[in-house]
């Protein structure tokens, strides 16, 4: 019989699965509290008789992340991980610091298949999408590594979390749940290329969680070429579906903004976004591009990124350039993973 994944369950699932199994509620409860809060193992349930926990891992399995690389940042506190998954997929988080308390970065698929061209998650295309359970275990994972609670979370690892979207939904509810981790929808970032339909379908939901929208070029052509997404979905398509999860969520929304060097960092790009993003309640980062070597890229250079900033705050854009935590270790998501693995996955074409 194949094994139930049991952290992937809500405490009432767990709780019905319980009562089929002429099991009491409350021990569905103790068990359910164990698991959401980072037990890797059955023996460890110590409020739970033996013969139960024998019972249960008969039917259930615990999925956790094993450590195959770890890398610690001498320039930030900033922590790299390359986990194992039960079936010897490996995916990476990364751990960083900063002043309000500890964020990390977790992966929401094994690879990606949306295939933008700076990337290096997308390069070998998509694998498989992770379970709710995996998710957690990468949040639990950074917090009982470095012995600390984790306050803060960003759906920005490898992976498209829209294009893995009711797995992403369940571990929302769970990482938020308080016999859980309990780490509140507003602590917690999803960024994606711009799956529309899934920002609608986010929206429905009607979380306050921040919408990070990684735009990365004003134009259609120019972000076609670098996100092939753009080709299903446009520019005004995308800003139209920011204004509907705004005018249904009222948060402010994020766009990530990668600099190339005489791609996207023209004064003409800097208008052009201005011109686009009138009237969205919003936030810009630019990110100097961080070169991945299966492409030429070249970051922009600091004046420039200065001046785009310039003329962005000045057009009304409230505009940071994002400090990049973790430069010496591939902190960038899908570096390290390609580091150790070299194969090819399903790409977005195939799906076409
Ligand atoms: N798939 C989602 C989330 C994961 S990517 C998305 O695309 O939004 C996380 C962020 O890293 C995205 O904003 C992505 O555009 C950015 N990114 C990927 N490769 C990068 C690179 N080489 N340099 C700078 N940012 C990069
Ligand atoms: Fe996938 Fe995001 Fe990378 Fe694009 S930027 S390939 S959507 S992980």
């Amino acid at each position: 019989m194949q094994l139930k994944d049991i952290r992937s369950l809500s405490k009432e699932e767990l709780v019905a699965d319980f009562l089929e199994l002429g099991e009491k509620k409350f021990r569905a409860e103790q068990v359910y509290k164990w698991v959401a809060s980072g037990c890797e193992d059955f023996s460890e349930m110590t409020n739970i008789s033996k013969e139960l926990r024998e019972k249960l891992s008969a039917i259930y399995f615990i999925p956790t992340v094993k450590i195959v690389k770890k890398l610690v940042s001498k320039l930030d506190e900033t922590v790299k991980y390359l986990y194992e998954l039960y079936d010897g997929e490996r995916i990476e988080s990364v751990l960083m610091k900063y002043n309000h308390g500890y964020t990390v970065c977790i992966s929401t698929q094994v690879g990606c298949r949306m295939g933008c061209s700076f990337c290096a998650s997308g390069i070998e295309g998509l694998f498989r999408n992770l379970y709710p359970s995996e998710m957690l275990a990468q949040v639990m994972k950074a917090g009982t590594d470095n012995g600390i609670r984790v306050s803060n979370i960003v759906l920005m690892g490898m992976g498209e979390p829209l294009d893995n979207f009711d797995n992403v939904k369940k571990f929302l509810e769970l990482v938020s749940d308080p016999d859980g981790l309990g780490i509140g929808y507003r602590h917690i970032s999803l960024s994606t290329s711009g799956v529309v339909p899934g920002i609608y379908k986010l929206g429905e939901l009607n979380l306050p969680i921040t919408l990070s929208i990684s735009l990365h070029a004003p134009f259609d052509d120019i972000r076609s070429d670098m996100m092939k997404v753009n080709r299903r979905w446009n520019i005004s398509e995308l800003i139209n579906a920011c204004k509907d999860y705004q005018k249904i969520t009222g948060r402010r929304i994020s766009f990530e903004y990668a600099m190339i060097k005489g791609k996207n960092d023209t004064d003409a790009c800097a208008q052009r976004l201005a011109e686009i993003l009138k009237g969205v309640m919003c936030h810009v980062n630019l990110i100097p591009v961080n070169p991945v070597k299966e492409n030429d890229y070249v970051k922009s250079d600091q004046k420039a990124i200065r001046q785009f900033a310039e003329k962005l705050n000045g057009l009304g854009i409230n505009t940071t350039v994002r400090r990049t935590l973790g430069g010496d270790i591939d902190a960038s998501c899908g570096q390290l993973r390609r580091k150790y693995e070299n194969k090819g996955g399903e790409r977005y074409e195939d799906l076409q």
